[in-house]
C-alpha cells in the first residue's frame, strides 16, 4: 500500500492552487484596476498569488527607506477573499539604484564584459554586497509577513539561472576547486588532461573560467565550471533563505525551475537533481508551443508528460505548476493562442502527472514594456467575457472538484535515467554528429513508447534508487562513474531488467575515456565489447533486422563484439551488414539489452511491447482507446484518480471496463465513451472495486 503523500506544503491548504504570479506593484497609482482585481479574482475561481517577485524598487524604493503598506493591504485584500499567498523574494531584478552603489553585483560574462544594469536575473551570486542586501529584504519580509494566515509558502528570487565570471566568481571558483581535488594541483592536471596542447598549470592562480575568448575545449574544466555554477546559485540560495527558515520554519519553500523551449527538454544549465534537495516543493514553468507546426499534438504531449515525470521524480511528491499561460506567451517565434479547450486539456495534464496547482503568469497583462503581449487572465480590456478568462474560471470550476486528487502520487515500474551531467558532457564532447546528439530528445524518443501504451514512468536521476523498478531505461549514458556501473550491475544482478543504448559507458566523471576497451563490468553485464561507433549524414539510413521485422536507423550505429550476449537483431546494410546491432544478457537474476542503434519509433513500440508484455508491467488503468489519447494515473490507498486526455483534433471513443465516476460531472460512466476534440474527463474509481 503506498501511503499518502504527506501534505507538508498544504499544511494550510487542501485544495488545489489556482491562479499565479499578482504584480499589483505595478498598478499602485490605480486603485480601481486593484479593486477590479479582487472582483475578477472571485469570478475566475482563483485562490492563490504569487505576490513580489519583481516588487523591490516598491518595497524599498531608496536604500534603507521601505514601503510595506501596499503590500499589507495586498495581503488583507486577499486573505479577505479566503486568498492565499506564495511570498517571493524579490532578488531575480535589482531595483537601479542598488546597481549604482554597489556595482559588484552586475554580472561579467563569459567574455569578460562587465554588464550594465538592467533586464532581470543580471546578478553576480558570489556578491557579498548582493547577499547582503537579499537577506536584509527577506529578513523584514518575514519578519512582517510570517505569521499572517493568508501566507502560503515562499517563492525564491525567480527563475534561476545564468552566470557570472566576475573576479569574485574567478576566486570562488578557484577556491571550489582547489576544495574538489585537495589542494592537489597535479590531480586537477590529471582530471583535466593537462598535458594536451601544453595545457598544465602550475599555480592555481593560472586558472580562469571556462571564455569564448579564451579557454573552451578543456572539456574537464567546462565540466566543473558547470557543476561549480549550479553549486554557487545553489549557495546564493542557500543565503536568501537563512531569514526565512529561522523566522518561518514551517512554511514551505520552493524556487521556479524552468524547461529549455522548443523541444520541452529540461533546463540545460543548472543541474536540478542537486537544487531539488535544497527544495521543500518542487515548482516550474511549463510554456509548451501547442498547436505549432512541427509536430503533432500528441507529439507535444508527450513531451510535456516526460518533463513532468522528471521534475515529479526528483522529489518522488506532487509538485506546483507555478507558471504557466492561458492562451500565447510574447516570446516563442509565434505565440499562438491556445485553441478552445486546450487551456483545460493542458493544465489538467499538469494535474494528471503530479501538479497540485494552475498557477500562471500573469494575473493582469502589463500595459507598457516586455510582457505586455503576453498571456495573462485579465487582458487589456480588463472583462471578465471573453474566451480566455472564460476558460480560466472553467479550469477553476474544474480544479475546486479535484481536492481528492491533491497530495496524491504516481507508482512506476518503469523508469528512465536522466543526467544533467552526462547532457553537458555529451554536448561538448567534439565527435558523433555535433548537431545530431540530442540526449534530451533522445529520452523523449524512448519515453514515447510508454506514454502511447499508458505505462507510468519515473524519469529518474541517477542517486535515485534504481531497486524498486522492474524495467530502466539509460539511453546515451556516455559519462557514467564506475560507482554508478556498480549500481547498474547491481539493479540487473537483483532481477531488474536494464535497457543501455550506443555511446554509454565512454567517459568517467572526469569526462576522461575509459582505457582498454569497455569497462569489464559494463563487459560482464551485457556480454559485449562495443568496437566502434559509425557516425552518419542526416540523409544516410540503414536498417536493423528484429523479429520479422526491418526497421530503419540513422545517425548513430554502434559495431559490436559478442562474447556472451544473445545476438537480437543484426544491422541490414554498410560495412558491418549482418553483424549484432542489438543484444540481451541473462545476468544474476536479471537482463540486460543493449541497443546499438538509434532507431526509428516503431521498433521503441515494438521492443519496449515486448518487454511490457514479459516482464508483466500493467498499464495505469485499463481504458481501452485509439491513437493520440493519454491516459495517466494519480492514487492514493483508497482511489485511482484516472485523466483521459484527448490530444487529438478528432473525436475518440475510449472504453470503461468497469463503472467509474465522473469527478467534475458526478455522472456514472461504464463502457464507451466519445471524447470531444481536446476533451478531458477526470474519474475517479476505488481500488476496491
Ligand atoms: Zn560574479
Amino acid at each position: 500500500m503506498m501511503p499518502k503523500h504527506e501534505k507538508t506544503y498544504l499544511t494550510k491548504a487542501n485544495f488545489m492552487l489556482h491562479g499565479g504570479d499578482y504584480n499589483p506593484d505595478q498598478w499602485l497609482d490605480q486603485p480601481d484596476i486593484l479593486a477590479d482585481d479582487i472582483k475578477l479574482m472571485r469570478l475566475s475561481h482563483t485562490n492563490t498569488f504569487s505576490v513580489g517577485i519583481f516588487a523591490w524598487s516598491a518595497l524599498e524604493p531608496e536604500e534603507g527607506v521601505y514601503q510595506f503598506e501596499w503590500l499589507d493591504e495586498i495581503f488583507a485584500n486577499i486573505h479577505g477573499i479566503g486568498g492565499r499567498i506564495i511570498l517571493a523574494t524579490p532578488s531575480g531584478a535589482r531595483p537601479a539604484w542598488l546597481s549604482q552603489k554597489y556595482p559588484e553585483v552586475l554580472r561579467v560574462d563569459a567574455s569578460r564584459v562587465k554588464q550594465l544594469h538592467g533586464m532581470r536575473h543580471n546578478h553576480c551570486f558570489t556578491s557579498e554586497a548582493y547577499r547582503e542586501k537579499t537577506e536584509q529584504i527577506n529578513r523584514l519580509l518575514a519578519e512582517r509577513y510570517g505569521d499572517h494566515p493568508a501566507l502560503l509558502m515562499w517563492h525564491i528570487s525567480n527563475e534561476y539561472g545564468g552566470e557570472c565570471h566576475c573576479d569574485k566568481c574567478q576566486s570562488a571558483f578557484k577556491k571550489w576547486l582547489k576544495n574538489k581535488y585537495n589542494d592537489d594541483l597535479k590531480a586537477l592536471n590529471d582530471a583535466w588532461w593537462g598535458p594536451f596542447w601544453s595545457h598544465t598549470f602550475n599555480d592555481w592562480s593560472q586558472i580562469e573560467s571556462p571564455s569564448p575568448i579564451g579557454e573552451n575545449m578543456v572539456h574537464g574544466l567546462n565540466l566543473d565550471w558547470r557543476r561549480f555554477v549550479t553549486d554557487q546559485t545553489i549557495s546564493f540560495y542557500e543565503n536568501e533563505i537563512v531569514p526565512l527558515r529561522e523566522l518561518t520554519p514551517e512554511i514551505p519553500i520552493t524556487t521556479n525551475f524552468m524547461a529549455d523551449t522548443h523541444d520541452l527538454i529540461p533546463f540545460q544549465s543548472l543541474d536540478y537533481s542537486k537544487f531539488a534537495k535544497h527544495l521543500d516543493v518542487i515548482s516550474w514553468d511549463a510554456y509548451p508551443a501547442w498547436h505549432n507546426d512541427w509536430e503533432t499534438t500528441a507529439d507535444l504531449a508527450s513531451k510535456v508528460g516526460f518533463i513532468n515525470d522528471l521534475y515529479r521524480s526528483l522529489k518522488q511528491q506532487p509538485f506546483l505548476l507555478m507558471e504557466s499561460t492561458p492562451s500565447g506567451v510574447n516570446w516563442h517565434d509565434v505565440n499562438k493562442a491556445k485553441r478552445p479547450g486546450m487551456h483545460l486539456l493542458s493544465s489538467m495534464q499538469m494535474l494528471a502527472h503530479g501538479s497540485d496547482s494552475v498557477l500562471y503568469f500573469q494575473w493582469r497583462k502589463s500595459r507598457g514594456s516586455s510582457e505586455k503581449f503576453h498571456g495573462a487572465v485579465v487582458d487589456h480590456d480588463n472583462s471578465s467575457e471573453n474566451r480566455v478568462f472564460k476558460e480560466v474560471a472553467k479550469v477553476g470550476e474544474t480544479l475546486e472538484k479535484l481536492s481528492a486528487v491533491v497530495g496524491t502520487n504516481r507508482t512506476s515500474d518503469v523508469a528512465i535515467l536522466y543526467d544533467w551531467e552526462n547532457n553537458w558532457a555529451l554536448n561538448d564532447a567534439q565527435g558523433y554528429g555535433m548537431q545530431s546528439k540530442r540526449y534530451p530528445q533522445t529520452l523523449q524518443e524512448h519515453y514515447r513508447a510508454f506514454w502511447d501504451k499508458d505505462i507510468p514512468v519515473d524519469v529518474i536521476t541517477k542517486e535515485q534508487d534504481f531497486s524498486s523498478y522492474k524495467l530502466l531505461v539509460v539511453p546515451m549514458l556516455y559519462l557514467v562513474s564506475e560507482e554508478t556501473i556498480g549500481r547498474l550491475k547491481e539493479f540487473v544482478a537483483n532481477g531488474g531488467t536494464l535497457v543501455m543504448t550506443y555511446i554509454s559507458g565512454i567517459v568517467n566523471e572526469y569526462d576522461l575515456t575509459y582505457l582498454g576497451g569497455w569497462h569489464k563490468d559494463l563487459q560482464e553485464l551485457f556480454g559485449i565489447n562495443p568496437q566502434e561507433t559509425d557516425t552518419l549524414y542526416p540523409k544516410d539510413r540503414n536498417a536493423v533486422l528484429y523479429g520479422n521485422k526491418t526497421y530503419e536507423l540513422k545517425d548513430y550505429a554502434t559495431v559490436l563484439d559478442v562474447h556472451s550476449a544473445v545476438v537480437e537483431g543484426q544491422y541490414q546494410t554498410d560495412f558491418y551488414a549482418d553483424t549484432p546491432a542489438l543484444t540481451s544478457k541473462q545476468y544474476g537474476e536479471g537482463k540486460s539489452y543493449y541497443i546499438g542503434a538509434r532507431l526509428e519509433a516503431d521498433f521503441h513500440q515494438d521492443f519496449y511491447g515486448k518487454l511490457i508484455e514479459e516482464l508483466a508491467i500493467e498499464p495505469a488503468h485499463s481504458v481501452k482507446h485509439s491513437e493520440g489519447v493519454s491516459i495517466q494515473v494519480r492514487e492514493d490507498q483508497e482511489n485511482e484518480y484516472v485523466f483521459v486526455m484527448n490530444f487529438t483534433e478528432q473525436q475518440q471513443t475510449v472504453s470503461f471496463g468497469a463503472t467509474v465516476k465522473d469527478l467534475v460531472t458526478e455522472e456514472e460512466l461504464t463502457g464507451d465513451l466519445t471524447l470531444e476534440k481536446y476533451e478531458v474527463r477526470i474519474v475517479a474509481k476505488a481500488k476496491n472495486d
